[in-house]
């Protein structure tokens, strides 16, 4: 088997020392890859080409159109590709085809909208009393740090902002989702990027991802992850005052009136808590339902729940893949068995499925719990896998007491056929994002991030490019008389 390399200063590179990972297929835990492994010298070498490479003004000085052509070139290039980047995704992260191409879709989308704000001016000019003009330069070297649920949308969602603006980049995918990065960058090479301005190392968040956040020719990390990295990664970036953006768990809150359709709400939920088998950063995780429909969307939910069709993600027809890794299965599952003792009542699922055609594979039923402590583990903390807890509320205030009462505030929703009801409550729920009546809609123009322990910056939209950017005042002095200042030079 050929062994995955990484791409720095153009070229495609084994790491020193030789040290390969297996890629593992979460469908049935088979090896489909070696891929090498990076040192923490192969991660400075990689970041010192990248400071040579933004200081020769190779990328930041090209005219923005010439920019823009190089990103929509890419953005072609994932289509072309599309099949092949999505059977990529599935095999590598286990989720349903569909949903892979809809990320490779995507991720071209992201390379077309930045090459499009790529033209846009940056900054402003201030009238002549002022004499001034407000500049916005790349930020230099950018560490771009990506987890595993959405490999290559991610990747497009750090990388076309990035190179949009000016700066170079060295990336990191996760250690156990590297194919589809290694494929783009394939696509890097092929439009003839300049060397060096875009690398890929794979290795260790510990090892190389510890590098990256610390080293001292690093101006700029973007990080998507959990919380607890967030913190790590926050505290490295420190020493050097590095500028951070963090994109980090959720535990997003879905909160139901009575005024609903419930047969339709229902279908959301499910979609907001199943989709990814969970592992979405803004899954709805947190059913809170007004206590005079609780009994009937339960049921509803628990009824649809056993007729999701969990499988290989290359299956037709399935809805739910496996969680990513043998590590991560026993995790959601050890959190699944704390949530009996903490006194959750089990309503479905729970246990990890072992019929004959998936028992390799890493698969947990959808699941489904009904809480009334809101204290406890599986309420407060992300699980990042297919578990759905239902609390009740009787008024406005509880439900907004109940959605604000964890540490995190990346998403959550409201639903309600009451247009003042939706605003307020949308006004009052504490996260980046409020959908009313809808779920999981994310569009590359809409800047996506946190409040609280969630994170702080913003992935997409205008506000992405600006994270990338510095801004410089120019003053200018358009008189002839002298400044004045010392009296005694006369
Ligand atoms: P993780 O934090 O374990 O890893 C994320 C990335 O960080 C990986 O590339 C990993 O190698 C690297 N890493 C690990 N330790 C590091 C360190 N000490 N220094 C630097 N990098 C390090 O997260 P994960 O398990 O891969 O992903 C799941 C988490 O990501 C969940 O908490 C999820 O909510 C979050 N997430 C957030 C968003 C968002 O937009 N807010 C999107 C997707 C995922």
């Amino acid at each position: 088997m050929e062994i995955g390399k990484m791409y720095v200063n153009g070229e495609w590179i084994l790491a020193r020392g030789n040290g390969t990972r297996e890629i593992m297929n979460p469908a049935n835990g088979e090896v489909i890859k070696i891929v090498t492994e990076a040192t923490a010298e192969d991660a400075e070498a990689a970041i010192e080409t990248a400071r040579r490479t933004f200081d020769s003004g190779i990328w930041s000085q090209l005219r923005p159109e010439e920019r823009a052509m190089f990103l929509y070139k890419i953005a072609d290039e994932i289509e072309r590709s599309k099949e092949e980047l999505a059977q990529l995704e599935t095999l590598n992260n286990g989720k349903p085809l569909g949903e892979a191409i809809s990320d490779v879709e995507t991720a071209a989308d992201a390379f077309r909208y930045y090459a499009g704000l790529t033209r846009t001016a940056f900054g402003e000019t201030f009238d002549s009393s002022l004499d001034s003009i407000v500049v916005k330069q790349a930020v230099g070297v950018c560490a771009l740090i990506v987890p595993w649920n959405f490999p290559l949308q991610m990747a497009a969602w750090k990388l076309a902002p990035c190179l949009a603006a000016g700066n170079v980049a060295v990336f990191k995918p996760a250690e156990i989702t590297p194919l589809t990065a290694i494929k783009l960058f394939e696509i890097i090479e092929k439009v003839q990027l300049p060397k060096g301005v875009c690398n890929l190392v794979l290795g260790s968040g510990q090892v190389i991802g510890d590098i990256m956040t610390s080293h001292h020719e690093v101006d700029k990390v973007s990080f998507t992850g959990g919380t607890e990295t967030g913190k790590k990664v926050m505290t490295n970036a420190l020493r050097t005052m590095k500028k951070v953006t963090l994109e980090l768990g959720g535990k997003s809150p879905i909160v139901v009136f009575p005024d609903t359709d419930l047969e339709k709400t229902a279908e959301y939920i499910l979609f907001a808590i199943f989709l990814g088998a969970g592992q979405i950063c803004s899954a709805g995780s947190r059913l809170i339902v007004h206590e005079s429909i609780a009994f009937e969307l339960t049921s509803l939910l628990v009824k649809h729940t056993q007729k999701i069709v969990v499988g290989n993600g290359l299956d037709t027809g399935v809805q739910m893949g496996p969680v990513s890794s043998i590590q991560h299965m026993h995790k959601v599952l050890a959190m699944i068995e704390r949530a009996k003792e903490d006194g959750a009542v089990l309503l479905t699922g729970g246990n990890r499925i072992n019929k004959v055609s998936l028992d390799k594979g890493y698969f947990i039923e959808p699941t489904i719990f009904s809480v009334e402590d809101n204290q406890i583990e599986i309420v407060q903390e992300e699980v990042f896998g297919p578990v759905l807890t239902i609390q009740t509320f009787k008024d406005e205030a509880e439900a907004i007491c109940l959605a604000n009462s964890t540490k995190f505030g990346l998403a959550g929703a409201v639903f309600t056929k009451g247009f003042s009801r939706a605003m307020r409550m949308s006004k009052h729920i504490r996260s980046g994002t409020v959908w009313i009546n809808k779920y999981h809609s994310v569009n590359n123009q809409l800047p996506w991030g946190g409040f609280n322990q969630s994170g702080f910056g913003r992935d997409l939209g205008k506000d992405a490019l600006n994270e990338y950017l510095e801004t410089k005042v120019i003053q200018m002095n358009l008189s002839d008389s002298a400044l004045g200042f010392y009296d005694s030079f006369k």
